[in-house]
């Protein structure tokens, strides 16, 4: 193990400044699920040095997403545990000894160029084919110049000397292999705006060391990172991690994600319906497989079977489609309890639905006709949907037309392909007249269905010509749930009603 650890320790260390998407969420997965496999820890670390970019409230997204998820970290804010929070900027002391110790050993400098003249410096270099690298103009200031410039005001960074001599930085790393990186191309980079203000590159090497963090498990977006950060550990001699960078998540036509798709907050995907086991389940499969065609795995299931070896190289498809069909196989996997539990706060938020009472005796009501509807109501209506879901929003679409008013209907979608208008009006009002002779109580999904049928045969009718506009009339919608389980649900009363407002389209 590097670092002299003996013991697998792993972080996330998420910059709190921008809603926390997709590709976190991978790489805090990936690294929980090497965690448990190795039986080592997880650390959250955030990484808010960035004083003016760092919130409070993308912390609390970020806390909330893995909460969600249910992805356990073991120490950092928040973890229960007796360790952390982790927060960089309540590390401020310990990044100055170290960059003092850099400074003191003439490691680090003070640079005083300004934005233009580094731009300036840039352009040339790269007309004139030269990778860009800073020219070292500061390096060559003397103690006595530096200190004077700083006594005049002038503002400084500092900047960590690479010895260009000292060949190639090899990274080794568990994805892709070894990699080498020629530090004349990196040339002196800044490490703090000053002691007190350390930036990502130093503030993370210092925590991972003090932290004995035994692998960097992050996207490949860092790989520039790497090498800068491997100079570092030298210059302080620190034993580094070992470091695994994650494929980046690409569009199915294999471009590079959309920021549009990528920034999508994890949190998003609760507000449209998806399950965390679900999202868990997809974003596991996003560069890892372990093998064979299995695609669902729960996350204990994944915690057993991830091996490093299985993480591929190649970008990682992001496919909705694919995120949509797990998504509805999770859904179908649950109880119509569960999931009319899980179905009802869409029903609200869309309006469709108030929620009244305690939670021992919960009542529900749908605000457009001010009537109260039975729990069990509620259950039959997600027991319809159920087989048809990808989301759980999606009740909001399939089953809206239990709670509306009035139904919209189209005149047009409600005639049947061969019949005429005349012939639809007919086929409703046999379909009326014979649910206005059941009883209430019979009032059931088969006696219905037996009866409408009975009734079809009597009349020389076909199913179509009548089961057709039955099930817009009582939906609004070409595709429903079974037409006799719609009517029983709706009740007798509702029922006609609405045959009679579609007829009177016609
Ligand atoms: N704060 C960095 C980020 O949010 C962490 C990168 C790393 O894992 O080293 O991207």
């Amino acid at each position: 193990m590097k670092g002299g650890q003996d013991m697998v320790r792993v972080r996330m260390a998420p910059s709190p400044t921008g809603f926390f998407h997709l590709g976190n969420a991978r790489t805090a997965l990936f690294n929980n699920l090497f965690a448990k496999k190795q039986k080592g820890a997880f650390i959250l670390r955030i990484e808010d040095t960035d004083n003016e970019r760092s919130k409070k409230e993308y912390e609390t997204v970020i806390i909330e997403a893995l909460r969600w998820l249910g992805i356990r970290y073991d120490e950092g804010p928040d973890s229960g545990g007796p360790y952390g929070p982790y927060r960089q900027s309540e590390r401020t002391k310990i990044y100055r000894a170290y960059l003092e110790q850099l400074t003191a050993e003439g490691r680090v400098y003070h640079c005083f160029c300004t934005k233009e003249e580094l731009e300036a410096e840039r352009e040339s270099q790269l007309l004139a084919k030269q990778p860009p690298r800073y020219g070292g103009t500061c390096k060559k200031i003397s103690p006595e110049e530096c200190a004077a410039q700083k006594t005049a005001g002038k503002e400084s960074v500092l900047r960590f000397g690479v010895d260009d001599a000292r060949g190639k930085i090899q990274v080794i790393d568990m994805i892709r292999g070894s990699m080498e990186f020629d530090p004349r191309l990196i040339g002196d980079f800044v490490i703090a705006k000053d002691l007190d203000t350390p930036l990502y590159n130093f503030a993370v090497v210092v925590d991972d060391f003090l932290m004995k963090i035994s692998h960097v498990i992050r996207g490949d977006d860092h790989i520039s990172n790497t090498p800068k950060q491997l100079l570092l550990c030298e210059a302080l001699d620190f034993d580094p991690p070992l470091f695994a960078h994650l494929p980046m998540i690409l569009n199915t036509d294999k471009t590079k994600l959309s920021k549009r798709e990528n920034e999508v907050s994890v949190l998003e995907y609760r507000a449209l319906g998806y399950l965390p086991e679900a999202l868990v389940n997809f974003l596991g499969l996003l560069g890892w497989n372990p093998g064979g065609d299995r695609e669902i795995f729960s996350l204990e299931e994944m915690q057993e079977l991830f091996h490093m070896d299985d993480v591929h190289k190649g970008g990682a498809v992001f496919d909705m489609r694919k995120l949509q069909w797990l998504n509805g196989m999770y859904i179908r996997k649950k109880d119509v309890v569960t999931l009319t539990d899980m179905c009802i706060p869409y029903l609200c938020e869309a309006g469709y639905l108030a929620e009244e009472g305690s939670e021992s005796a919960r009542e529900y009501r749908i605000p457009a006709t001010g009537e109260r509807v039975s729990r069990q109501t509620l259950e039959n209506i997600v027991r319809g949907e159920h087989e048809r879901m990808k989301t759980l929003k999606d009740i909001v679409q399939l089953a809206g037309y239990f709670f509306q008013k009035e139904l919209f209907i189209d005149a047009e979608i409600l005639q049947w392909k061969e019949c005429s208008r005349a012939e639809t009006a007919h086929a409703l009002t046999c379909a009326h007249d014979t649910l206005f002779r059941m009883q209430k109580s019979d009032f059931t999904s088969l006696q219905i269905e037996k009866n409408l049928k009975e009734m079809i045969v009597a009349q020389g009718l076909s199913n179509g010509a009548v089961l057709w506009p039955l099930r817009v009339s009582l939906t609004g919608l070409r595709a429903s749930q079974g037409p006799f389980d719609v009517a029983a649900i709706l009740g007798k009363e509702k029922t006609l009603q609405r045959i009679l407002a579609a007829h009177d389209t016609l």
